[in-house]
């Protein structure tokens, strides 16, 4: 039985859902991103109201802290945390990888250094699809180098064969049920690598795909050039999903090429940051031409912050560096995500979306 149900195209735009543990997930979907097992700044009941179905956490930093074995004692990350939608662990990978601890890559898995206190970790492919399973993830990662940008063909080819025997053994050591695995199809800014990789994954089989490497720095027309090999090698109905993307047009960007689901901490850290989404862009709250505005962040949007508060009194909550200033804006920003994926789903399902797109991208102007 195949997780995913497409119940309608539009052009390559798909609708549809995904079966998990924890409840159908429609896509296309943005997952916010709760690292910790919380997404920063907005509680599990913002979450729910706002209609976020799956959320993120990251399978490195909760095997650091507080420990994959105290989460499963506690129940599992539902009990634990008490999100009772879909939870998708990242294998920590990316983190492993980027996070610039000293690390050592062996065909058996990577040594590295925790972020947290310098102690020494090993970690297989093996373990952490364990600790996945610990945690109680609904959708695992499999374990993945992930490659800085640029890196030579010879670095990244002799990594995407790593990945893919990596990937195997994740496979194998999966023993849960009622959880759903991904590969995930790297390759850097090769197009014979991600080819390679993907049909590699392909012959291995897993419940769902996904595109890592990506956002690394590489040109957003490399990305997008890389997207459409890839996709041509995935099948319909498996679950696709692009790791780490996006801003809004990125995401209908992806969405219009048949990409089914996304994550990314653009929502939560820019809104840390003052930066607030509107129908027409970002704009940053902490510039003084806010200061006397009495207008809501976004005139359109009906989230507790834009029913309650002027442009003006969120401004000096963010100069003052007030707490709630982190809380409001986080749960606009959100609201506009969960909110704007709502309407790509819509426009799908009333086969209008190439109209939508259209008029998202001719008023959008980015940030301010
Ligand atoms: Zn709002």
């Amino acid at each position: 039985m195949s997780a995913m149900e497409v119940v309608k195209e539009d052009g390559r735009a798909r609708l549809g859902s995904v079966r998990t543990a924890h409840g159908r997930v429609d896509t296309p979907v943005f997952m916010p991103v709760g690292t910790q097992g919380t997404v920063k700044a907005a509680t599990h009941r913002d979450l729910r109201e706002m209609g976020a179905q799956m959320i993120l956490a990251n399978a490195y930093h909760l095997y650091l802290r507080p420990g994959d074995r105290l989460i499963k004692e506690m129940g599992g990350i539902h009990r634990f945390s008490g999100w009772n939608g879909a939870m998708l662990t990242d294998s920590g990978g990316y983190q492993i990888f980027s996070l610039g601890v000293l690390r050592e890559i062996k065909e058996e898995g990577v040594t590295f250094q925790s972020h947290i206190d310098g102690s020494k970790h090993f970690l297989t492919p093996e373990r952490v699809t364990e600790l996945q399973e610990n945690i109680g993830a609904d959708i695992c990662m499999s374990f993945d180098e992930c490659v800085p940008y640029p890196s030579s063909y010879e670095y990244t080819q002799a990594s995407v064969d790593l990945t893919t025997r990596w990937a195997a053994r994740c496979r194998d050591a999966k023993k849960h049920t009622d959880s759903l695995l991904f590969g995930i199809v790297q390759g850097g800014a090769f197009e014979a690598l991600r080819r390679r990789s993907a049909a590699d994954l392909m012959k291995i089989g897993f419940d769902g795909y996904a595109m890592g490497g990506f956002s690394v720095g590489e040109p957003k027309s490399v990305m997008w050039q890389m997207a459409d090999i890839v996709l041509e090698y995935l099948p319909e109905e498996k679950p696709r999903y692009l790791m780490g993307v996006g801003f809004p047009e990125d995401i209908l960007e992806g969405v219009k090429r048949g990409i089914d689901m996304f994550d990314c901490v653009i929502p939560t850290r820019h809104a840390r940051n003052g930066s607030l989404f509107t129908a027409t862009g970002r704009i940053n709250i902490k510039h003084a031409r806010y200061a006397r505005d009495e207008q809501p962040v976004d005139s359109g949007c009906s989230c507790y912050t834009c029913r309650t508060y002027s442009r003006a009194y969120l401004r000096h909550l963010f100069v003052s560096h007030e707490l709630t200033s982190y809380y409001l804006n986080t749960l606009h920003n959100l609201f506009f995500y969960t909110n704007f994926l709502e309407r790509i789903r819509q426009s799908i399902a009333d086969g209008t979306f190439r109209e939508f797109y259209e008029n998202f991208m001719s008023q959008w102007k980015g940030g301010d």
